[in-house]
């Protein structure tokens, strides 16, 4: 059977809903075609289940695309306190939890639920369980699903990124940007955990679960946040902002001590040994991983120049991860459709009237915090 609308969604996640409601609003007959058995999953476990909805510091330093002004025209139209006028116009309650983090109170399925109470005042239908075999165009865009085939003039492709396939994730926004002619920038998953080689592996990660409050860094990128020990590498915020930054093969430098100076107080101990240096590093660190640090960093003597090399070596760890826990484990797909290929007020493909991309199918990825869902949303 073919059903004619004025725009199909592909898409039920964040930014297919929000598109949804928009264009509803403005009186179009609007489809969204899911092929999860319902819309919103990753809404639903985001931010361990209450959803970090948006931040309220978002600024386009906080992306990564190879086009760093894309995403500023879209996130000026649609900001942050857009979002929160509209959790609040819904009554859901939320808190800042840490750096403009805001999350709710209770749960991200409030978020869910609004969106979709949104999109049925807004008219939008949504189709879930929707296979989609083809997408051709001639006149019009015409979507083939496995019963039905979609027709309309505009088609929205909101289908998001390569993480979590169990969610329902795919790669048929970025086949179909390759299909009508867009670049893509390279993919990797991004916000991910990162694996250490095999040498620090059987080192360290028997402390799996043991955190600390770091500066980690890699290139000209740094976050300070917790780093946490897992039982194959890194993870932990300050970890998974750098994996987007990171590349295999570079190094990633840990300061395991930010702005705290370890060493004085071996200096001015009655012994200077390794008792003393225990002490002091466990005035900064959880006391397994100075313990263990520091076994497998002592310096030979406890000379002022040894001291000043340990020193300078508790901040600036020096790791080479072998790769990232992959797609399986990343909160987000960095890269994708190319933004030079996209209006950057409409999303519109230059080339391909009519085509739209938008979320993180394109190549704008946020940091951890709230602000790859206020790209969807914006
Ligand atoms: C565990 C986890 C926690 C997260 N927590 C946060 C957080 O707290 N704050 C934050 O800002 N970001 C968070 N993120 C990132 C955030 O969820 C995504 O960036 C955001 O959902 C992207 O929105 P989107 O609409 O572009 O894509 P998605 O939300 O991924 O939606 C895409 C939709 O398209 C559907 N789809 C895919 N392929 C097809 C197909 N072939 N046919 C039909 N439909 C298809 C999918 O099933 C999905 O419903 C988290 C991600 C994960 C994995």
């Amino acid at each position: 059977m073919t059903h004619k609308f004025d725009a199909v969604i592909l898409g039920a996640g964040a930014a297919g809903l929000m598109c949804a409601i928009e264009a509803g609003k403005r009186g179009r007959r609007v489809a969204v075609l899911e092929r999860a058995g319902g819309p919103g999953k990753k809404i639903l476990i985001s931010g361990g289940g209450r959803c970090n909805f948006t931040n309220l510091h978002c600024h386009p330093e906080n992306f990564l695309s190879a086009n760093q002004h894309f995403a500023k025209s879209a996130l000026a139209r649609y900001s942050p306190s857009d979002f929160i006028a509209l959790v609040e116009k819904h009554r859901i309650p939320y808190h800042e939890k840490a750096l403009g983090q805001l999350f709710c109170d209770r749960s991200a399925r409030e978020i869910l639920d609004m969106l979709e109470a949104e999109c049925r005042a807004a008219g939008v239908q949504i189709i879930s369980n929707c296979n989609i075999r083809e997408v051709r165009r001639n006149d019009r865009f015409l979507v083939r699903a496995e019963l039905d085939e979609f027709q309309a003039p505009a088609l929205v492709v909101a289908t998001g990124g390569l993480s979590i396939p169990k969610l329902g994730a795919t790669s048929l926004g970025y086949d179909l940007a390759r299909q009508f002619g867009l670049r893509i920038q390279p993919t990797k998953p991004a916000l991910v955990p990162l694996v250490l080689e095999s040498r620090d592996r059987a080192a360290y990660c028997d402390l799996a679960g043991v955190s600390a409050d770091v500066f980690a860094s890699t290139g000209h990128h740094e976050f300070r946040e917790k780093m946490l020990i897992t039982h194959r590498g890194l993870s932990g915020p300050a970890i998974l902002q750098i994996s987007s930054y990171w590349e295999p093969d570079r190094s990633i430098r840990i300061d395991l001590a930010p702005g705290r100076n370890v060493t004085d107080t071996i200096r001015e101990a009655k012994v200077r040994n390794i008792s003393a240096a225990r002490v002091a590093l466990q005035t900064v660190l959880p006391k397994r991983l100075a313990t263990r640090w520091l076994d497998l960093h002592a310096p030979p003597t406890w000379t002022n120049e040894a001291l000043t090399r340990l020193e300078s070596e508790i901040h600036s760890w020096v790791l080479e991860p072998s790769g990232t826990e992959g797609y399986d484990k990343a909160e987000v797909t960095a890269g994708g459709v190319d933004t030079s290929e996209l209006s950057s007020k409409t999303m519109e493909a230059k080339n391909v009237p009519g085509l739209y991309f938008v979320g993180e199918v394109v190549d704008v990825t946020g940091h951890l915090g709230g602000f790859n869902f206020q790209w969807a949303w914006s």
